[in-house]
């Protein structure tokens, strides 16, 4: 038998605190058994635990615990050895790995320090990042807004829209109480209150732009903080505040406006800057921060940039404006004056017309007059009327020469000629008048002068006629001398040079006289409409003053030029002219010159018997035109209309003169009518346009009509001579309108 070795207990067991014991040693033990389980539990859950052997050494060690606890159990009552020897075993252990853990301990402890230290360290840094965040988070948000308040600045161009906008922005984006903007007033003197978020002020609303306040936000670019209570600030309703909120200013500077006229803000020069105030709302604990001052700032120079920017545009929209008024009244002028040229034109092509008819009657028929047996009073007074009327035919043809001139519609008709005969042809002209007045003219012509050239022959005779007929016009004695040659540079020409070719030459001629001279002031007069010198010679010239103011413009057509030389009254006067004339390549001599007048033999040529028939509807001018015929031996039939000038035509008619202008059958259908009736070429009349139309389209549809000739009323005894010989030759004829 085992003997207990235990000690024996120093006082009597006590039952109940035995029991006590028993149960509590028990649970203790049930308790640190759990604990492993959980641990293990715990450990394998985590994904990341840094100590593992740390738990298992602790497990262990509670494991030991607990049994300790257990074996206790057996040791209340009289035990065995064996247990005693478990009993320590168990203790011994418990003592190991306690300690061992204990020692752990001590060694883990600084490194789970660390590792709080550092997450310490981590948070820190997270805190400030977010606050960073936050701060870039808040710039944003204030780029964004002045991105969008420089959009919605710059979105308009007008300075009201601009300022108004630029409050509201500011007003909405700074949660502001109120936002006033201080324009300078037309003296320069005070700031005027223009424009608010909230309040309305009056317009009188100034305050004297000499106030420190004022002074110091226009020092600076800044914005500036100033008192609530400053005179610039004072838009708020104080009443009932407790306090009001934090004020800036700044300055707005009105770049360029001061180089525009800008009518409600005039004299801006003297002082460049608005001043904007801003207010924070009154009763709350807010401040100004330095991303919203810089906002303020940047705001101010977007709204002075877009300000700038409008007042351009507003200078550039008047001026546009203006162009377009100044066009609508130019657009006016011109259709006026295109009316008017119109109205002149009508005007002129029925007077040519309607005047043209009776002067047909009076040339006509003086001409006819003279042919018959007269007495000296009566020839004088014939001729006379003869002359008068040439001379109104004349004038007629000038005036509409010049408003053909001007409206640019006139056009050279070019052709060949020979320029010697023309020289000689005027020279035959002028002399009768120059032998009454017993004037000697010379023609000179240079020996390297062309004969046959290329140019307007009508218009370039009209210019030598008009020019020479001058020199004898102005001159009471002494001589005329007409030189032409080929032209070289000249000094005295003004602005015209001589550009020599093969294909054309300049053709110089020199009018010289020795008549009464003109007054060297008078001279760029002479070239204009209806200019005269005041001299008596010249009143009393008979003269209309158009001649010199055509043939320049003829001159010019030819791209030439010319000028008059006088030295003073009583000096006689040199006028030359130079005009541009093309080289003919063959010989003139098959050619037929327009201009060629009937030779000496044809003066007195009758056409006894050759059948004529007249179509006029005017009875005189038809009357005129049969006499005419008839004195010339024809024997002449007339009608009075288009169809019964179409049923009197016969295969003996050999020329049918017709006025165009008749009304009824479309006048031009009358020949294709006549054309119809003949088959044989051979065997129709010549149709011959007798017309009072001076029109270009009056001698176009002629020609496209295939008529064989045009004649332009007034026609004397001679020119129907010329006409109805020239015709019986086949030569078509049309008359230069
Ligand atoms: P018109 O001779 O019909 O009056 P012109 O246009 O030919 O018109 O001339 C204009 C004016 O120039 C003349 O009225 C005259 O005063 C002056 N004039 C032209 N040629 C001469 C000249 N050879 N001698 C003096 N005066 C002249």
């Amino acid at each position: 038998m085992e003997v207990c070795n235990c000690i024996e207990p120093q006082w009597p067991a006590d039952e109940l605190l035995m029991k006590y014991q028993y149960i509590s040693d028990f649970f203790i033990a049930i308790a640190y058994f759990s604990i492993p389980l959980e641990l293990i539990y715990f450990v394998k859950k985590s994904a990341v635990f840094p100590y593992r052997w740390v738990l298992v050494q602790f497990g262990a060690f509670i494991v030991l615990c607990g049994a300790t606890h257990l074996i206790n159990l057996w040791t209340f009552t009289t035990h065995s050895r064996t247990v005693a020897v478990v009993m320590t075993t168990a203790k011994v252990l418990t003592a190991a790995v306690s300690c061992a853990t204990a020692l752990m301990l001590v060694h883990i402890i600084p490194d789970l320090l660390s590792v709080k230290t550092r997450e310490l360290f981590l948070k820190n840094k997270a805190a400030e990042l977010d606050r960073e965040m936050g701060l870039i988070r808040t710039q944003e948000e204030t780029g964004r807004h002045v991105r969008m308040l420089t959009h919605e600045i710059r979105s308009t161009l007008d300075r009201h829209t601009i300022l108004k906008t630029t409050l509201v922005e500011l007003g909405r984006t700074l949660a502001l109480e109120e936002c006033a903007l201080w324009m300078p007033t037309r003296t320069g003197l005070e700031l005027q209150l223009s424009y608010t978020l909230r309040q309305q002020h009056p317009v009188e609303y100034t305050v004297p732009i000499q106030l420190p306040v004022i002074n110091q936000v226009f020092s600076t670019s800044r914005a500036v903080k100033i008192s609530p209570n400053s005179p610039v600030a004072r838009l708020r309703p104080v009443a009932g505040k407790y306090m009001l909120g934090e004020v800036v200013a700044v300055r707005v500077p009105l770049l360029h406006l001061s180089n525009f006229q800008i009518n409600d803000w005039p004299e801006l020069s003297t002082k460049r800057y608005a001043l904007m105030v801003l207010m924070l709302p009154s009763d709350s604990a807010r401040q100004w921060h330095v991303h919203e001052l810089e906002l303020v700032e940047v705001v101010a120079d977007q709204v002075a940039v877009a300000l700038s920017h409008a007042a351009i545009l507003e200078e550039s929209m008047r001026a546009r404006d203006l162009l377009m008024e100044q066009n609508v009244a130019l657009d006016l002028a011109r259709r006026e004056a295109e009316t008017a040229i119109r109205a002149r034109n009508d005007f002129l092509a029925v007077m040519n017309h309607e005047m043209r008819t009776p002067m047909h009657a009076i040339i006509a028929l003086s001409s006819l007059l003279q042919e018959t047996e007269l007495t000296p009073e009566q020839r004088l007074m014939v001729e006379t009327i003869l002359k008068s009327s040439n001379l109104l035919a004349t004038l007629m043809n000038d005036v509409l020469d010049l408003s053909r001139l001007e409206d640019g519609s006139l056009q050279l008709e070019l052709g060949t000629f020979n320029l010697h005969v023309l020289f000689r042809e005027v020279l035959n002209l002028v002399k009768p008048i120059a032998a009454v007045k017993k004037l000697p003219i010379g023609l000179n012509l240079a020996p390297d002068l062309p004969e046959d050239v290329v140019g307007d022959e009508k218009r370039l005779m009209q210019i030598i006629l008009n020019i020479v007929g001058n020199a004898v016009k102005f001159s009471k004695e002494g001589s005329i001398s007409i030189t032409a040659l080929v032209a070289k540079s000249d000094s005295r020409a003004p602005d015209f040079f001589v550009v020599p070719s093969e294909s054309h030459f300049f053709l110089r001629v020199q009018v010289k006289d020795s008549g009464v001279g003109i007054n060297p002031q008078d001279i760029p007069k002479l070239f204009t409409k209806f200019a005269q010198t005041q001299s008596l010679a010249t009143r009393t010239s008979g003269g209309s003053g158009l001649g010199l103011a055509i043939s320049k413009r003829f001159v010019n057509l030819m791209e030439g030029n010319i000028w008059i030389e006088s030295e003073g009254v009583g000096k006689g006067c040199t006028a030359i002219f130079v005009v541009k004339l093309g080289i003919s390549e063959c010989s003139n001599e098959s050619k037929h010159s327009a201009m060629s007048k009937v030779p000496a033999n044809l003066r007195h040529i009758n056409f006894p018997g050759l059948k004529v028939l007249v179509m006029d509807e005017n009875g005189v001018s038809r009357m005129v035109t049969k006499g005419l015929l008839v004195h010339l031996g024809c024997d002449v039939m007339t009608v009075s209309s288009a169809e019964e000038c179409i049923r009197a035509v016969t295969q003996d008619c050999k020329v049918v003169f017709m006025d165009v202008c008749m009304p009824g059958i479309e006048n031009y259908q009358i020949a294709l009518r006549i054309y119809e009736k003949f088959t044989k070429r051979h065997q129709r009349p010549l149709l011959v346009a007798l017309t009072g139309n001076t029109d270009k389209a009056t001698k176009e549809k002629c020609m496209s009509f295939g008529l064989d000739g045009v004649l332009l009323k007034p026609v004397s005894l001679d020119k129907m001579r010329t006409v109805l010989s020239d015709l019986l030759e086949h030569r078509i004829l049309y008359e230069s309108m």
